[in-house]
């Protein structure tokens, strides 16, 4: 399959579907409390994406891994759980928790796609050190997004970061283009090994839309499952922290469509 190549028009539309996105993932970051199920967060994201007119793009999503449809409309991810989070009534939110939550959204016809981390309370400090450093490397994998330089460039510095800290990226897992579609080519795997394993690197030209998301945790590089078919775990049990932006591929420079108040 070819990598989509959007107008401006286009990515203009993107950055639409990117702010319901950002709308969302915000209000969640300010309704999160100890006590809270992760259930009653996709509650919230349904509400907060409905009342903008927009549609949740996870939710009775097939994707190519498993053969079942995603039943909720938001990972949630707590701890040692990487990505792919399914949300339940008994999972009870506790302060110290840190927090994975990933949305996609499909507005007008256009997706988008966006995660953060959220510490619950106060955190350890081997925990605030991972959200920091997960975050930098984010920031500085959307810096290589320039025409001419190529996917094996975002994997290299998403690996650099991680390797500063003494921390691990996780394999099998990565970021993806994006558009019409919320998975579209390429794929962007966070760890090297598993880039070596695609054998496939793509250049990157003006008008990829790309969604980068690092996945960083303090123990491993490797993921296991937790038994309810969605959820990726660390292998071993360390917390695993993990954000996610949207960006453009342009001339003018790499042009970061999912944009928070906050930073
Ligand atoms: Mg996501
Ligand atoms: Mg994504």
């Amino acid at each position: 399959m070819a990598v989509e190549l959007y107008s401006f028009k286009e990515i203009e539309k993107i950055r639409r579907a990117c702010q319901v996105v950002v709308e969302v993932l915000e209000a969640l970051k300010r309704s999160i409390k100890p006590g809270m199920s992760t259930h009653e967060l996709d509650m919230i994201a349904r509400e907060e994406t409905k009342k903008r007119g927009a549609k949740p793009a996870f939710l009775g999503y097939k994707p190519p891994f498993s053969d079942d449809r995603f039943p909720a409309s938001l990972c949630v991810s707590v701890n040692e759980a990487v990505v792919h989070g399914l949300p339940k009534k008994e999972i009870l939110i506790k302060e110290g928790d840190i927090v994975s939550l990933d949305f996609g959204a499909f507005f007008e016809g256009y997706a988008g796609d966006s995660a953060i981390t959220v510490a619950v309370g106060e955190v350890s400090k081997e925990k605030e050190l991972l959200m920091m450093a997960t975050k930098e490397a984010l920031e500085e994998a959307v810096k290589v997004c320039l025409p001419g330089n190529w996917v094996s460039d975002i994997v290299d510095v998403i690996y650099r970061v991680a390797k500063k800290y003494g921390l691990y990226p996780l394999k099998n897992l990565g970021g993806h283009g994006i558009g019409r579609k919320v998975h579209e080519e390429p794929f962007i795997p966070n760890h090297p090994e598993t880039f070596r394993q695609e054998r496939k690197d793509y250049k990157l030209r003006q008008g990829m839309v790309l969604a980068l998301e690092p996945m960083l945790s303090l123990g491993t590089d490797e993921i296991s499952h937790n038994g309810d078919r969605w959820t990726v775990v660390t292998a071993d049990g360390s917390p695993a922290a993990h954000y996610e932006y949207v960006v453009a591929v342009t001339k003018q420079g790499p042009m970061v469509l999912t944009e928070f108040k906050d930073g």
